[in-house]
């Protein structure tokens, strides 16, 4: 426990691969950024985790999948083992991505859908490309956005929706919504990963035939060469790629690419769920070659964009993020639902930065949270003078920069889980009901569940992660009462300090200690 604890004490850049330098910091000039996150790629699908110098960081294995190219970029990029996404489902986790700022202030507490008219990137946040907009950035989004409230709106036919039915999960973003984005090619929600439309910035629809990573990272590489004149090329840029897959649905050849399915149609289910807590008896099991197919084909996409930086020479001021909005179960803990929980598969995500001699490559226990993303970019691009004062993260940038610093390590991050609340005779929704809040701790995940009338305590999940890191045993609370007493004392400091419902209305205050 001391190394690990020293370990993490000693900061960022310590654990540098050998073979890399350790660069200077040097001064800060504007640099790019893209930033690309595709869909439910939970961190453990990642193949350089089995690989030398990466297997010795962590407590799992890694899923058996091929990502030649991120194993590569791994090597040249500070690596992050416990990068957690807080609320790790789709639009929640946008929302505070974008705002650094947690679901109850984001204005997105839950997954935007035409029944939650509540639930909708606030148009007055300051969002992260608000910020890069006015400081002279050209901003470019692709892909899934998930962040509006559907509404009637389809450019093409004025006052409908831009699906037949209703609720709808789609949407297009008219350009009063778009945050500074002055590029964009995006849709809201849609899962035909072989069939993908995309509203332009005009408005416009375009009909694909195509795998969406494939066409998004064609798309990409475009705009990075300039091309049609995507972007003025005197600006530095920034760009937010969302890719859906590795996203459901994850069944058939409709769904990856056959290329990639082969290097696992073969393999026997139970060398494909190498996790002990994998339950490969449920129907989901046979989801695994064509999620790891999805993985692979999203490596490969990701590859292109690698490529075509190196190609035009950008990749030197260039800042890499590659990550993704939450994690996949895939048959972990026997569950169907593939997030929205604490359990590691679920939460913890892939986090990978590259800043060409300004952020040495190497492995970090860096506990990240997702509002920590929006001010630790604003502080490596140099603009943490213009970072949001709403924002709620913690700006990582002097860290990873090597800086002597004052910043800490946080020692834990905390989870939050939102359902739908009361509905109006239209089965709209009103409000949601906080259901279970968390703290993940280097050693420790806990969970709690409250009831909807009385706010009664139901139940818990507690893992001593360290020990058990396939959460395997849930601890009891009685029988582990310090460590209990302890995690629940750092949680309602933390919901305290954040201001969330929890503490607004003092829940389990008894247990909490606000
Ligand atoms: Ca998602």
């Amino acid at each position: 426990m001391k190394s690990r604890i020293n370990l993490l004490m000693a900061g960022l850049g310590v654990l540098t691969l050998p073979g890399c330098k350790a660069p200077q910091a040097k001064e800060i000039t504007s640099p790019n950024i893209i930033y690309i996150f595709p869909d439910q790629l939970r961190n453990h699908a990642m193949g350089f985790w089995n690989e030398e110098g990466y297997r010795q960081q962590v407590r799992f294995q890694g899923d058996p999948v091929h990502t030649p190219h991120l194993n590569a970029f791994a090597r040249e990029s500070m690596v992050l083992t416990s990068a957690m996404s807080n609320c790790p489902l789709s639009s929640p986790h946008r929302g505070i991505l974008l705002t650094g700022m947690y679901p109850h202030r984001s204005g997105v507490p839950l997954n935007c859908n035409s029944t939650r008219p509540f639930s909708s990137l606030r148009e007055d946040a300051v969002c992260i490309s608000d910020v890069l907009s006015r400081a002279g950035y050209d901003c470019g989004y692709f892909g899934k956005l998930h962040l509006d409230f559907p509404t009637p709106n389809d450019p093409e036919n004025p006052g409908q929706y831009v699906e037949s039915r209703r609720p709808a999960w789609d949407a297009y973003t008219p350009e009063s919504r778009r945050h500074g984005f002055n590029y964009w090619y995006s849709y809201g929600t849609f899962d035909e990963h072989k069939k993908p439309h995309y509203w332009d910035t005009n408005g416009q629809r375009h009909e694909i035939r195509e795998w969406s990573p494939l066409h998004e990272a064609q798309e990409v590489v475009s705009y990075l060469k300039n091309e049609r004149g995507q972007r003025d090329s005197s600006k530095p840029f920034f760009v937010m790629v969302s890719m859906n897959p590795p996203h459901s649905p994850y069944q058939s050849l409709d769904d990856c690419m056959e290329e990639d399915y082969s290097l696992y149609k073969d393999i026997p289910l139970s060398d494909l769920l190498v996790r002990p807590n994998a339950n490969a008896a449920m129907d989901k099991a046979k989801s695994t070659p064509y999620y790891y197919a999805s993985v692979t084909g999203v490596d490969r996409a990701f590859g292109m964009i690698l490529a075509s930086l190196k190609e035009l020479g950008l990749d030197k001021n260039t800042i890499v993020v590659f990550t993704s909005d939450h994690g996949e179960t895939m048959c972990s803990q026997s569950i169907d639902d593939a997030k929205n929980s604490p359990y590691a598969e679920a939460m913890n995500v892939p986090f990978l930065i590259r800043y060409p001699e300004h952020i040495s490559p190497g492995v970090d226990h860096l506990l990240l949270s997702t509002p920590d993303i929006m001010p630790t970019l604003l502080g490596l691009s140099g603009l943490e003078e213009k970072i949001p004062i709403e924002v709620q993260g913690e700006n990582f940038a002097p860290l990873f920069l090597g800086k002597d610093t004052s910043v800490k390590y946080p020692t834990g991050v905390l989870y939050f889980q939102n359902l739908d609340g009361e509905k109006d005779a239209d089965g709209l929704v009103q409000n949601y009901f906080p259901s279970s809040r968390g703290i993940k701790t280097a050693r420790y995940t806990l969970a709690l569940y409250i009831d909807r009338e009385r706010h009664q305590l139901i139940k818990t999940l507690m893992f001593d992660d360290e020990n058990d890191p396939y959460q395997l045993n849930n601890l009891s609370p009685k029988e582990h009462a310090e460590v209990f007493t302890s995690l629940c004392k750092e949680m309602g400091a933390k919901l305290k300090e954040v201001g969330d419902p929890w503490y607004e209305s003092r829940i389990l205050d008894h247990l909490l200690e606000y």
